[in-house]
């Protein structure tokens, strides 16, 4: 159990701010995340939530129906923003634009939000496995850097993603499920305690067949998302 989520390395975060102290959204000057106040409180926050999946939840309730009668095999979700407005852009410009300062960025945010949260975090990191050829096309795992950045990660690669498979973002929720069945491989015995990364969770699918993997020794599996697209 780690008791503190850790920020970007401390080189990273002087050298994002070298060359501005200003928000990234607004230019009005920036707080030490390297966001004003008035943008940081804009953000679209979950702050009610599935605690299984994430879901925001305007009810209250703790768990969503759908956990409630399909139960997913991770335990506890966070998922820090909806997937809209300046984090869905900050995500983009990260993820296909490999802008690295805008992951650094989320990642600051993430890790101080985490942690006024005391969000319990039971076991080592492990970001969303990647497929070789897609890591190579892309140059970076997006939720690998996240990890790395967050806290301490397991090892050596738990699951492999060994089928690479047509992008999720046209499919739907059925189409997802399918396009996943096989796609990942448990390559190693787990620890008892794992806590999955991603950058977005949109129906859970991925992290739904990688919890699976790891249920084969795993007895708690926690999830981690930047953000939650609905
Ligand atoms: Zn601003
Ligand atoms: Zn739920």
């Amino acid at each position: 159990m780690i008791s503190s989520w850790q920020h970007p390395g401390f080189l990273a975060r002087t050298l994002d701010t070298l060359f501005s102290g200003h928000c990234r959204f607004c230019s009005a000057p920036a707080t030490g995340d390297g966001l004003c106040s008035g943008c940081h409180e804009d953000l679209p926050w979950i702050t009610a939530s599935c605690r299984r999946c994430g879901l925001p939840l305007a009810s209250g309730a703790p768990v969503c129906a759908a956990c409630l009668s399909h139960p997913p095999p991770f335990d506890h979700t966070v998922a820090l923003w909806r997937y809209e407005a300046g984090i869905e852009t900050l995500i983009r410009r990260f993820k296909l634009h490999g802008d690295l300062a805008a992951g650094r960025l989320l990642t600051r945010l993430a890790a101080r939000e985490l942690g006024t949260r005391q969000t319990p975090c039971p076991g080592p990191l492990m970001a969303m496995p990647m497929h070789p050829r897609r890591r190579r096309r892309r140059g970076f795992n997006q939720s690998a850097l996240i990890a790395s950045w967050l806290g301490p990660v397991v090892r050596k690669p738990l699951v492999i993603r060994h089928r690479d498979t047509p992008p999720q973002r046209r499919l739907d929720a059925e189409g997802r499920c399918h396009n996943l069945k096989g796609a990942f491989r448990l390559c190693r015995r787990p620890p008892a305690a794992v806590t999955l990364v991603d950058d977005v969770m949109t129906t859970g699918a991925s992290l739904t067949e990688v919890a699976h993997c790891l249920r084969a020794g795993c007895r708690r599996i926690d999830v981690v998302v930047l953000a939650r697209a609905l």
